[in-house]
């Protein structure tokens, strides 16, 4: 059984709380909380697992600003370092947030 301690918890707590009517990126909410970027990255996949009932977590994807390219179908958290058709490295931040589900 995984043990979670408690400021894991608080930390998460706090990012849901903070997403909730929002979209930010890893940078805002690492500002917001306290914590480094690479954390937030670690509890992001479990707050998108565990919005609560009613709650939607979603992601606004990045896009490269040379070409347009959009990064829909990345299941990954960070924002893409390159643009795999025009390999700019100037690519639009992921946003995160949690919104209400219908
Ligand atoms: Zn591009």
């Amino acid at each position: 059984m995984e043990k979670i301690r408690p400021a894991t918890d608080t930390v998460r707590h706090r990012l849901t709380e903070l997403l909730r009517g929002n979209a930010l990126t890893a940078k805002e909410i690492s500002k917001a909380l306290g914590i480094m970027e690479r954390d937030v990255l670690d509890h992001l996949p479990h707050v998108a697992r565990s919005a609560g009932k009613g709650e939607l977590f979603f992601m606004e994807p990045s896009g490269c600003l040379k070409c347009g390219f959009v990064f829909k179908k990345r299941g990954r958290f960070k924002t893409p370092g390159k643009c795999p058709i025009c390999s700019s490295e100037e690519i639009t931040e992921t946003r995160y947030g949690i919104r209400q589900s219908a």
